[in-house]
């Protein structure tokens, strides 16, 4: 049974508000702090913890903030990434929604470690309902003396605003996120230099993901060390995870890293097995931008051991036979799903939201939706397949942001596991007759 560390308190009726939240050992942790720690003690609190960043990257949280330059009188910025727009993940809209407070004594904390005295949360537009709660929670906390000027008769002054977004997947990548910040287009920048150096105004900057942040406020009350007792290897703590697709019971779950994916799948505790008793086919672990694996790769490694909901564990085997954690985007098809009108939705996706900056990405992400348009309308060669193949090995490594790879990968994993799914709608059209329904489905008129 895993535990619950994030959400232990979000059952409780009323737990978005300040009084309920207190009531459930709300705001602790940020008094244990003002009262007794200093700022590289948290930062030390977190590196014991082998907190690992929950956007995607799980590059590690203490390791990050102790690179941020330390300029004497140079504002510091803490800006939180709540831009979730990643296919398949909601878990950050969850914790949100259910409890906003939890991720502001998280931004509270984080910011008194870092030195900084202004900071942000930028939020995904589209969660305009969710940007209500933040603004309410926000100014419940203010009015309560937890922000603003000298916070608990601590002397520590901080400012909480929330940004909202307008609209694109690529201001979720770190640099874009700060030029839309800075009242510009989103474009990612070309680094160096990071943001720890030149964020934020050219200040410096760190930007972490929603439950990144949320987690530090267990981690202060439990301590690093207990915390890095969950879990295995460099995958230390609980990770919430996004689960949908053809399961009986699709949720945000939180589990102890380490729980063997088939238990993840198939037990009544997490997603209760396949729908209609019918097969797993695939498998998209961390949001649609990491490799998709078939059923029987995404339950056990190559080598035959039992795959584990881990960073190290998902990806044994690099991209030959594994994927990724990345965001806990949890996607599971069954049987009678098609890979190639899935990878079409996704490539017409990275398409879509590809900011155009590098032409591998611009151009490529064009042509892979192009490519596969053919094969789901009938007209699509056995050459079309090498060709698709082709243009993800071009755009893969070769571009200012990680959209270019997210694009791609996709792509690779798909030939690279269900080739003979695209042989089989070269050869045989009729297969895919009911193309044009499919289009209506799913909102594609243009194409039908
Ligand atoms: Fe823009 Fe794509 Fe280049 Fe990223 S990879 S900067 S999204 S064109």
């Amino acid at each position: 049974m895993s535990k619950k560390i994030l959400l232990e308190y979000d059952h409780i009726e009323g737990i978005s508000t300040l009084e309920v939240y207190r009531k459930n050992n709300g705001y602790k942790s940020l008094e244990k702090v003002l009262k007794t720690m200093k700022p590289e003690d948290v930062v030390e609190e977190v590196k014991k913890s082998g907190l690992r960043g929950r956007g995607g990257a799980g590059f590690p949280t203490g390791r990050k903030w102790s690179f941020i330059a330390k300029p004497e009188g140079v504002p510091r910025h803490l800006v939180c990434n709540a831009d979730e727009s990643e296919p398949g993940t909601f878990k950050d809209r969850y914790l949100m929604e259910r409890i906003p407070h939890l991720l502001i004594e998280g931004m509270i904390v984080s910011s008194y470690a870092l030195g900084a005295h202004t900071s942000y949360i930028y939020v995904r537009g589209e969660f305009y309902y969710i940007i209500k709660i933040l603004q309410k929670a926000i100014k419940e906390a203010y009015t309560a003396g937890l922000l603003g000027k000298n916070i608990l008769g601590s002397g520590y002054d901080l400012d909480l605003y929330v940004q909202p977004g307008a609209g694109a997947y690529i201001c979720g990548e770190e640099t874009a996120l700060i030029e839309s910040l800075e009242g510009k287009r989103g474009n990612p920048r070309i680094k160096p230099p990071f943001p720890a150096i030149a964020g934020l105004w050219g200040r410096p900057t760190v930007v972490n993901n929603v439950e990144t942040i949320a987690t530090v406020v267990p981690i202060i009350s439990m301590g690093g060390e207990e915390y890095a007792k969950i879990g295995v290897g460099n995958s230390t703590g609980t990770k919430l995870i996004s689960a949908s697709g053809h399961i009986n019971k699709p949720g945000v779950y939180e589990i102890d890293m380490g729980v063997p994916v088939e238990e993840f799948i198939y037990s009544d505790q997490y997603c209760g097995g396949i729908r209609n008793g019918k097969k797993m086919k695939a498998v998209v672990a961390g949001g649609s931008s990491v490799p998709i694996l078939p059923a029987e790769l995404i339950l056990k490694t190559a080598k035959g051991t039992p795959r584990l909901m881990t960073y190290e564990s998902l990806n044994e085997g690099g991209f030959a036979t594994g994927t990724m954690l990345g965001s806990g985007g949890f996607i599971v098809m069954d049987e009678d799903t098609s890979i190639v009108k899935n990878l079409f939705t996704f490539a017409r996706f990275y398409r879509h939201e590809s900011c155009g900056q590098c032409s591998p990405c611009r151009e490529g992400t064009g042509w892979m939706e192009k490519i596969l348009y053919k094969f789901i309308n009938g007209t699509a060669t056995l050459e079309d397949i090498d060709l698709l193949w082709d243009i993800q090995s071009k755009i893969e490594g070769k571009t200012i942001c990680p959209l270019g790879d997210a694009a791609a990968w996709p792509v690779a994993s798909a030939i690279r596991h269900f080739r003979h799914e695209f042989e089989e709608y070269v050869k045989n059209p009729e297969s895919i007759k009911d193309v044009k329904h499919y289009f209506r489905l799913n909102n594609l008129e243009q194409y039908a």
